[in-house]
């Protein structure tokens, strides 16, 4: 039975008897009072009625007497009777109806003492107590009282009736608060008895929550300390023991006598210790080839050699194999130093073992190959050494080869060399004596003249344009096969380079009748990247030669067709197609060399040098382009090729400034004779050919022109009277004409002079020789040999 039931059942049963033993004493307290308050009573109304009844005898009435009976009989309920004995013995008057029961009289009877009572029982069961008073002036006189006895106890139970409810009352009352305190102390007992239990089955974390100030709270608080203590030592407890369960090695304590403390998992998976209980055993009562006997021999040993670590030894695991340990053994100590436990580490080093003997063994084998191997090594060197032999001749010979080599590259590098500068020159060379022979003719033409001198003027002069032609055709070629040259990236309109073509070539195809069309895609833009005077060269190239190799009246058409740009890039492709005489499929490889025509007998119809397909064919090479031809002798032909362009967005804005800029190099014939006043212009040369040539084609102008032979005069002439315009040769001796511009330039900037306008006339026409020209300090070149119109037109600008 719990402690709550047992409370419960104290208390009730408490109330229970405190209760019955109050009731028990109330009643019999409550009895005696009632019964001498009876007595008391009835002994009263005896004396009163002695009183009466000697009065009564005296005066011989007895009717009072009997009156007064009957009233007390009838209001004192507990009154059985009352009998009244005169002085002589005989009854006065009583209070029964009739006569005296015979029963009663008989129980009165002997009553003869001053005072007495007794109890008697009426034939009907019913207790009576009689009560006799003896009258004081008579002998044997007295009154005898009759009460119901039973008439009290009847008082009594009825208040005890009316009591019950109370004490029902109080019993029910009794046992809720019996119940309610039982719950007030067993509850928080209960908590601390769960509490208990939880901790008993390992839950540290539970808390228990009694906030009472009395001594359970206190209790509680105690056991949540308690609980928390235990929890950090357990949890560290815990920690080690998983920790030791968790090691691979094997861990086994045995006391300094052999007996054995305690193991860990390790050891017991591997030696079996839950099926033998190993915990107790002591060491030597276990086979020499057990673990611990085997541990325990080795903490004997060590402590004989004071070592203990790094012991090998073989135990017998629980699968009967034997199974190589690694020992290591550490004595725990006492705090007096004594030793409290070997602690012995093992690990298993099968596999370890099953390495090295693998490891050896391949030891082994390698040594064996490395032997054959060195064997093998000595008798292939010796082989090598004699191959070596040989191969260093081979590579003496090679290298021999390579010297050649690089000598034979080198003696072509230079003659290329030779070649480019030797071109170089002979174009200078060449082109100084054709400026004065094609200046001369332009001048000549413009004088009076008879019609043979005319004819003659016009042959130098086609002569002359040939000439320069070829020139400038050779030079192209000379550079273009030394890497130098170089395209341009500019705007420029297509439209424009193809109608300049076609004006260029018009007159010679005129004068052939032949039909000469252009027709464009509608689709190509007008402005697009490139190299204009190259493509323009291209252009004359093939439309030139399609004229030239078509019969009169044939025609000769150009056109073009666009793809769609991709990245940016547009391909355009240009095609002149002519019903020509055509070409041989088998020349039609080699009329791209260099000096090589198709028609190779020397009554060939057409003249030219042979190097216009070869040098359009490198342009179009050079611009990323491709080129095609194709030919059907008796037929024709169609030169093609494609370059492809960068776009530019803005065209419009590029257009005009295109245009523009082609307005600007229109002619502007009489600008310089317009201009009024008379212009000292300093003419640097050292050829007196070309200073008359000049002078000639600067005749007409209102100019006062010195003459310099070299750049020292130049300088000395400009240093001592200022001139307008300077026009300065380039290649001359004693000083040329870069280092005499720079001198000029530097004096102008000493002196704090005006820059004057220097125009650089040479026969270097490289497009480096003009930046050079200009990177000198000239405003302009003209390259030699030069039209008319172009020196005009280059003064008219600068003025
Ligand atoms: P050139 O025209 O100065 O001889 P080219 O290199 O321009 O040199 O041409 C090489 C050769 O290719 C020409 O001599 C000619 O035999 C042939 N050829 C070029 N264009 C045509 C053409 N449109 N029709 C027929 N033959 C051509």
């Amino acid at each position: 039975m719990n402690l709550k039931r047992k409370i419960i059942g104290i208390t009730i049963f408490m109330i229970f008897i405190t209760t019955a033993v109050f009731g028990y004493f109330m009643k019999t307290a409550v009895y005696q009072t009632l019964e001498e308050e009876i007595d008391g009573r009835a002994i009263a109304i005896g004396k009163h009625f002695t009183e009466l009844s000697a009065d009564a005898y005296l005066s011989g009435s007895t009717s009072l007497l009997q009156t007064h009976l009957a009233d007390y009989i009838k209001t004192e309920n507990y009154l059985a009777y009352i009998i009244i004995f005169d002085s002589d013995g005989q009854i006065q008057a009583h209070t029964f109806p009739k006569a005296i029961p015979p029963e009663i009289l008989a129980a009165v009877k002997n009553s003869t003492k001053e005072q007495s009572v007794h109890i008697f029982r009426r034939s009907d069961g019913i207790e009576l107590e009689d009560f006799f008073i003896k009258s004081g002036t008579s002998r044997d006189g007295g009154v005898h009282i009759g009460i119901y006895e039973s008439k009290i106890v009847d008082s009594i139970n009825r208040l005890v009736v009316k009591l019950m409810p109370f004490l029902v009352g109080v019993i029910l009352g009794g046992i809720l608060i019996a119940y309610l305190l039982a719950s007030a102390i067993t509850s928080p007992l209960q908590l601390l008895s769960d509490g208990v239990k939880r901790v008993t089955h390992g839950d540290l974390d539970f808390i228990i929550n009694v906030r009472t100030q009395d001594e359970i709270g206190q209790l509680a608080e105690s056991f949540n300390n308690m609980t928390e203590k235990l929890r950090e030592s357990t949890v560290s407890r815990e920690f080690m023991e998983k920790l030791v369960n968790t090691m691979n090695d094997v861990l086994l304590v045995i006391s300094p006598n052999g007996t054995v403390m305690n193991y860990n998992k390790a050891y017991s998976d591997l030696f079996g210790a839950i099926s033998t209980g190993v915990n107790g055993k002591n060491a030597d009562t276990f086979d020499s080839s057990e673990a611990p006997a085997v541990m325990y021999a080795a903490y004997k040993k060590s402590l004989e050699y004071g070592l203990v670590h790094g012991i090998e030894s073989q135990c017998r695991s629980l699968s009967g194999n034997e199974i190589p340990l690694l020992l290591s053994l550490a004595v725990m100590k006492n705090e007096d130093g004594s030793p409290q436990a070997v602690i012995c580490a093992a690990q298993n080093i099968t596999n370890l073992k099953k390495s090295q003997d693998e490891l050896q063994a391949k030891q082994t084998e390698l040594e064996y190959v490395n032997k054959n191997l060195e064997e093998a090594v000595a008798s292939r060197t010796a082989e090598l050494a004699i191959g070596n032999e040989g191969l260093r001749a081979e590579v003496a010979e090679r290298q021999k080869k390579t010297e050649e080599l690089r000598a034979a590259r080198d003696l072509a590098e230079s003659a290329s060399r030779a070649k480019s500068e030797f071109l170089a020159n002979m174009s200078h060379e060449m082109r100084t004596p054709l400026n004065s022979i094609i200046g001369g003719t332009e001048y000549l033409e413009s004088t009076q003249l008879e019609e043979e001198q005319r004819r003659c003027i016009g042959m130098i002069q086609h002569s002359g344009d040939s000439l320069l032609l070829l020139i400038n055709d050779l030079i192209d070629l000379s550079r273009i096969e030394a890497g130098q040259l170089e395209i341009l990236k500019r705007p420029f309109s297509l439209i424009n380079t193809l109608e300049r073509v076609i004006e260029m070539v018009s007159q010679s195809a005129d004068r052939k009748k032949i039909n000469l069309s252009l027709d464009c895609d509608a689709r190509m833009p007008d402005v697009v990247i490139g190299d204009q005077a190259r493509l323009q060269q291209i252009l004359v190239n093939l439309v030139a030669n399609a004229i030239k190799f078509t019969e009169a009246e044939g025609s000769v058409k150009v056109s073009t067709s666009c793809e769609p740009a991709v990245n940016e890039l547009l391909p355009v492709t240009f095609a002149i197609k002519d019903t020509g005489i055509g070409i041989d499929p088998d020349k039609l490889d080699m009329i791209f060399d260099s000096f090589s025509q198709a028609d190779t007998s020397i009554t060939r119809r057409f003249g030219g040098s042979g190097l216009g397909l070869a040098i359009s064919r490198k342009l179009v090479e050079s611009m990323n382009g491709t080129f095609k031809v194709e030919s059907v002798p008796g037929i024709g032909s169609t030169f093609s090729f494609t370059v492809k362009f960068s776009t530019i967005t803005v065209e419009s804005e590029l257009t005009g400034k295109i245009s523009k800029n082609r307005d600007k190099n229109k002619p502007e014939r009489d600008v310089v004779s317009q201009a009024g006043a008379i212009r000292r212009v300093l003419l640097v040369d050292d050829s007196s050919e070309n200073q008359a040539l000049m002078r000639l084609l600067l005749k007409s102008l209102p100019l006062e022109i010195q003459e310099a032979n070299n750049g020292q005069e130049a300088l000395d002439m400009y240093t001592s009277t200022p001139f307008d315009l300077v026009l300065m040769d380039i290649q001359m001796p004693v000083m040329d004409g870069y280092v005499a511009t720079k001198m000029i330039r530097r004096h102008e900037e000493r002196a704090g002079l005006e820059k004057t306008c220097i125009i650089a006339l040479t026969a270097h026409a490289y497009e480096s020789d003009i930046q050079k020209c200009l990177d000198a300090g000239c405003d302009d070149h003209i390259a030699k040999p030069f039209k008319k119109q172009m020196l005009l037109d280059c003064l008219s600008r600068h003025f």
